[in-house]
């Protein structure tokens, strides 16, 4: 069935005919693909072709689709039911896990998807500190939280509507974005206003405005600003959690934040997420402490199943360090391609996480991302997607490579990149 046919018919009862915004295509024109399954490097779509996959559905696929322990896990789970309202011994068992790779966090609450556990930890740094105002970063993206989503990146970037519709003044107002690694911005920000900030939220490596790297000292300064006003330091590590590292950026940087969330990879592609941090601050949550949070669903046991395999196989296939080896590879060859042509563009990359803006660059913030020609990333976009090569359809956001895609495929992958790039980065 063709893309446009389902795509009409999507946007008939369905706003804009996706459930998430930059599935729509916007950024770069065009019908979404429609896909009908995925397995490894590859997905499938409802047209009948075969893509090989960059997005990884926004992050969790570290493993690649539809890895097989993961399905039989899941398979063999959701038999006992899908969901009980009551604890299971597993939550247990996924919690003790997350805290065996997350040498901060002592103790963890699952939610349904990052956004709730971005809004429940900030409820919690409020309800902690007794303070209302929240820092970010210019471009940081940490799902729809109303209080966030202010100098948003991602689809919120990608758009041109750095403010969302519908978010009162009242909350924005306690809000303060900053840019990214701009050690004088955070010194000002808590200069003016420390002792009312709740919490500074950031993306350790953002991957909402692109993948952009920190730069030296930035995260220590973070962390030694937010001490100094005893404000939590919290990382949204949902994209970079169990990705960049198992224990995440944090482990990399060696910055240990007091809050952190977590989402994408950890729950396998199932709706699962989480927060934690140390005891101390995580009792505060209801039922023991005053700040209230809930989920009908959240644990559920599916989901957790999922997890719980995706955290026992990163355990004993320890993927990352062969997995980046393979990245470096295919990164040299498109930074020499860039090198050698001239081209007016800037690749970012951590680990599995990479951009390609198109621009001079380099790109260090928010700002800098902004320069890039989005109309070029476009074109770009589509010849890779003509050429079976599927990438993040629009330019402020990360690809990423997974376990599953081989050297040969990501030789392929750059034969289409390369021609493509050459075509269109002018
Ligand atoms: C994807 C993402 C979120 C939001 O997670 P959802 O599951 O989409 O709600 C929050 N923070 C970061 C850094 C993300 O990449």
């Amino acid at each position: 069935m063709d893309n446009k046919t389902l795509f009409k018919r999507a946007q008939k009862v369905i706003p804009g005919g996706v459930n998430s915004p930059v599935r729509a295509f916007k950024a770069v024109g065009g019908d979404p693909i429609y896909i009908k399954r995925a397995k490894g490097a590859y997905l499938y779509g409802e047209d009948g072709k075969k893509y090989l996959d960059f997005v990884g559905s926004w992050g969790p696929m570290l493993f690649g689709h539809a890895p097989d322990g993961l399905i039989r896990a899941i398979s063999k789970k959701i038999k006992d039911g899908t969901s009980f309202g009551a604890p299971t011994k597993e939550e247990t068992q996924l919690a003790e896990a997350i805290c065996s790779f997350f040498p901060s966090i002592q103790k963890v609450r699952v939610t349904n998807s990052g956004t709730e556990a971005v809004m429940s930890a900030i409820r919690l740094a409020r309800g902690y500190t007794g303070r209302p105002r929240i820092v970010k970063i210019d471009g940081g993206y940490h799902g729809h939280v109303d209080s966030l989503l202010i100098q948003a990146g991602s689809g919120a970037t990608t758009f041109g509507v750095p403010d969302s519709e519908g978010i009162p003044s009242g909350i924005s107002h306690l809000s303060l974005s900053i840019p990214y690694n701009d050690v004088t911005a955070l010194e000002n920000a808590f200069k003016s206003v420390g002792k009312e900030i709740a919490a500074f939220i950031l993306e350790p490596v953002p991957g909402n405005m692109g993948t952009v790297l920190p730069s030296e000292g930035y995260l220590e300064a973070a962390r030694a600003m937010t001490k100094k006003y005893g404000a939590l330091l919290i990382f949204d590590e949902v994209m970079t959690g169990f990705r960049i590292t198992e224990g995440g950026a944090q482990k990399y940087y060696g910055v240990k934040p007091d809050l952190t969330c977590l989402g994408k990879i950890v729950g396998g592609g199932m709706p699962l997420a989480a927060f934690g941090g140390r005891a101390e601050i995580m009792n505060f949550l209801a039922p023991l402490g005053p700040v209230y949070q809930a989920g009908t669903l959240a644990g559920n046991p599916a989901a957790v199943s999922a997890a719980l395999w995706m955290l026992a196989e990163i355990k004993s296939k320890k993927p990352h360090s062969k997995l980046h080896e393979r990245c470096a590879q295919f990164y040299a060859e498109l930074h020499q391609l860039i090198h050698d042509k001239h081209l007016p563009v800037t690749l970012n990359h951590m680990g599995s996480m990479w951009t390609l803006f198109f621009t001079k660059g380099p790109v260090t913030d928010y700002a800098s991302a902004k320069t890039s020609d989005t109309k070029a990333y476009a074109r770009f976009f589509h010849q890779c997607l003509r050429g079976g090569v599927y990438l993040a359809p629009a330019q402020f956001e990360t690809n990423f490579i997974s376990a599953a895609h081989t050297t040969k495929q990501l030789s392929a992958a750059l034969r289409v990149l390369k021609k493509s790039l050459q075509q269109n980065a002018k």
